[in-house]
């Protein structure tokens, strides 16, 4: 079975907001086995409106909107519906009373034109409102069509007690089951080199790539009948792409390191601790950003000028003479400097040049990054490239790295 979902709001294409309704069903799709073949989103134009579900019921078999179910003139997903199936809208009793009830039940005056909300195109089945908005499900002559609130927590509701259920029976539950591995330090391509021959080789599970901020994710993608079964076609070919990557793929299953690292130490039951330097806090970003973060992350340091890389990390002022700020031995220092005066058992350090401009000499995009574990420590350069955020987030993710491998005994 294939799906489309079809996002309704002109702020869509105003890009005030992000389609995060069809990603989050797009999920949930894949989990009962349901292709999804398309996104689209449409604004509140009748015409258009209707035109993109005619499209999309003649080329799949569920088509799932989200928006344009509320009680405003500009909401006309339930005309869409009808026109484009060439219905005529209904107003139905049982959802009159239902939508009268809720604004006595919060005390409230209900201006007569809610009621539109209880207009259905006919043969459409109504479905109970999570806020004021219900939703139908309607069985047209080529597929079914979901339509739900735009509203997020009323569309996950409704996608939960209605539309899953039903799709499930529908698809005949065959299941879809994703494994990502995250690679650090390759690149896309000597990535792709090195797996090149298994990607081509895979019909089920299939191979894809996700580059972007210095990582590629390898997700590999299976479908079965059952989650289990799809799991276990998933594991041999993640084991092979593991062993042809070596160190830069990273164990688990991960969105990036913001969430591997943090799991590598709780299962040392370890502290982290940072000096920063270019990126100026953003290292304790990542590893602050999930619930939780004070079990593993003691604090970091952001050493900004040379006093501070001395004063607070406690790089010595002959490192800083010798090697200058953005050097191999300045990051290596403000990562012991991190772990010894935060008392964790990883230090990572960042040290370079964010730009725009050059310093001291050394071009923009310089950046060194250091890790100490275990009574060693590394450092070395890092590759970076692009803009200021960029190289910023290309350090960050090169410090976290070097930690990561030096937990492993990789770096
Ligand atoms: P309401 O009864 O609240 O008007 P509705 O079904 O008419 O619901 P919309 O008016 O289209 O829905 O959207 C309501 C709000 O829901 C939007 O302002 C937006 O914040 C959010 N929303 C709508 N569509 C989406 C989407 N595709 N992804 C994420 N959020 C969305
Ligand atoms: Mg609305």
């Amino acid at each position: 079975m294939n799906a489309e979902i079809i996002g309704v709001g002109t702020e869509l294409l105003l890009g005030q907001i992000a389609d995060t309704n069809a990603q989050h069903i797009s999920t949930a799709l894949a989990e009962i086995g349901v292709d999804v073949h398309r996104h689209t989103a449409v604004g509140d134009n009748p015409k258009r409106m209707t035109l993109v579900i005619k499209e999309a019921l003649a080329r799949c078999d569920a088509v799932i909107i989200t928006g344009g179910l509320g009680p405003t003139p500009d909401d006309i997903t339930r005309e869409g519906v009808a026109a484009a199936l060439g219905l005529e809208l209904r107003r139905d009793p049982e959802l009159v009373a239902l939508i009268r009830a809720i604004f006595k039940i919060r005390n409230r005056a209900m201006p007569e034109s809610n009621l539109r909300q209880a207009d259905l195109p006919a043969g459409a089945r109504a479905i109970a409102p999570e806020g004021t908005a219900p939703g139908f499900t309607l069985d047209g002559p080529t597929g079914v069509i979901f339509a739900l609130p735009g509203v997020p927590w009323e569309m996950k509701a409704m996608l939960e007690k209605a539309v899953l259920p039903e799709l499930t029976v529908r698809s005949g539950a065959a299941a879809i089951v994703s494994r990502q591995i995250l690679v650090l330090g390759l690149g896309e391509s000597l990535t792709h080199e090195k797996i090149a021959d298994l990607v081509d080789a895979q019909t089920n599970p299939t191979i894809a790539y996700l580059a972007g901020k210095g990582q590629v994710r390898v997700r590999v993608t299976a479908k079965a009948g059952s989650q289990a079964n799809a799991a276990a076609l998933i594991d041999p070919v993640e084991e092979a792409i593991r062993a042809r990557l070596g160190p830069a793929a990273v164990p688990g299953d991960h969105d990036s390191l913001t969430t591997a690292l943090p799991a590598m130490l709780l299962a040392r039951a370890a502290t982290v601790a940072a000096a920063e330097s270019l990126t100026g806090g953003l290292i304790g970003v990542e590893l602050t950003r999930g619930p939780g973060a004070s079990e593993f992350f003691r604090g970091s340091l952001v050493c900004y000028s040379d006093e501070a890389k001395r004063d607070v990390a406690g790089v010595p002022q002959s490192v800083l003479d010798r090697s200058g700020a953005v050097s191999e031995q300045t990051a290596a220092a403000l990562a012991e400097g991190a772990a010894s005066r935060l008392g964790a058992d990883l230090g990572v350090a960042a040290t370079g040049v964010a730009g725009p401009g050059e310093q001291g000499g050394q071009p923009v995009g310089t950046v060194f990054v250091g890790a100490c574990w275990g009574g060693r420590t590394v450092a070395r350069r890092a590759f970076t490239y692009g803009d200021r955020d960029n190289i910023r987030a290309l350090a960050v993710t090169a410090a976290l790295d070097l930690g990561r491998r030096m937990i492993e005994g990789t770096a």
